[in-house]
């Protein structure tokens, strides 16, 4: 269909290895820093439980239909009987070991600019255990929050991608009532293309990242995020 300026009214995000820039991190050493709180004197065996204990809760929250999860309902389980404001020491402190790994992709800021000149809707949808405050920061100190209208994350919700009730929060809180007419990108093609496609949205695929395959097809494949606006434009003509 050829279509008007108003044929793409929203363009939608994921937020790791999308916006941005995917880490060669060490999970262990994320931990780490949570465990160093929780067990001073002997903070390894801990690490090694809680990254247990993610693992283990992405996999069999994926297979209970994609269910949502939160950082602290991970230390929780592994650690039941310390209190909370141990808990929440332990959570800042692992997730200031990630801030330390976080970089935006440098033509994000450029691309959701001119999304925003032309008119277009912008969101995010991750998939995350972290906090939303947490997420809110990296976005705000890299100057990126403000030029997200819409922005979800599934530890505020009862749903993971591809789960259609999270693609339908997204297009709700976007007010995007044509699914068609909104575009979701993503590097993920089970949880980003799938999911968006089964809810109707055009999916953008960001290849070249450290995923997992799956047989999906995409509207547009690109490797850099700079080269969204020409895909945008061309289905905007
Ligand atoms: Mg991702």
């Amino acid at each position: 269909m050829g279509g008007s300026a108003a044929s793409v009214e929203a363009v939608l995000f994921d937020w790791g290895g999308t916006l941005s820039v995917y880490a060669d991190v060490d999970l262990l050493e994320m931990w780490h820093a949570a465990a160093l709180v929780l067990a001073p004197h002997d903070p390894s065996p801990v690490a090694q439980r809680l990254l247990a204990a993610e693992l283990h809760a992405w996999e069999t929250h994926v297979a209970a239909g994609d269910q949502s999860f939160t950082t602290e309902e991970l230390l929780r389980s592994v650690s039941a009987e310390t209190g909370l404001d141990v808990l929440a020491t332990a959570q800042s402190a692992y997730l200031d070991a990630w801030a330390k790994t976080v970089e935006h992709d440098p033509a994000a800021f450029r691309v959701l600019t001119a999304l925003k000149q032309r008119g277009i809707a912008t969101g995010l949808l991750s998939n995350t255990h972290w906090p939303r405050a947490v997420h809110e920061h990296w976005l705000e100190k890299d100057g990126l929050l403000d030029l997200l209208d819409v922005r979800l994350y599934t530890s505020d919700m009862g749903h993971m991608k591809p789960h259609a009730e999270a693609f339908r929060a997204l297009l709700d809180a976007t007010g995007v009532d044509d699914a068609s007419r909104a575009v979701f990108v993503g590097d993920r093609p089970r949880d980003d293309i799938a999911g968006a496609k089964a809810v109707g949205m055009r999916a953008v695929l960001m290849t070249g990242r450290p995923v997992p395959p799956s047989d999906v097809e995409p509207d547009a494949v690109l490797t850099d995020l700079g080269g969204l606006l020409d895909v945008i434009d061309g289905w905007c003509r």
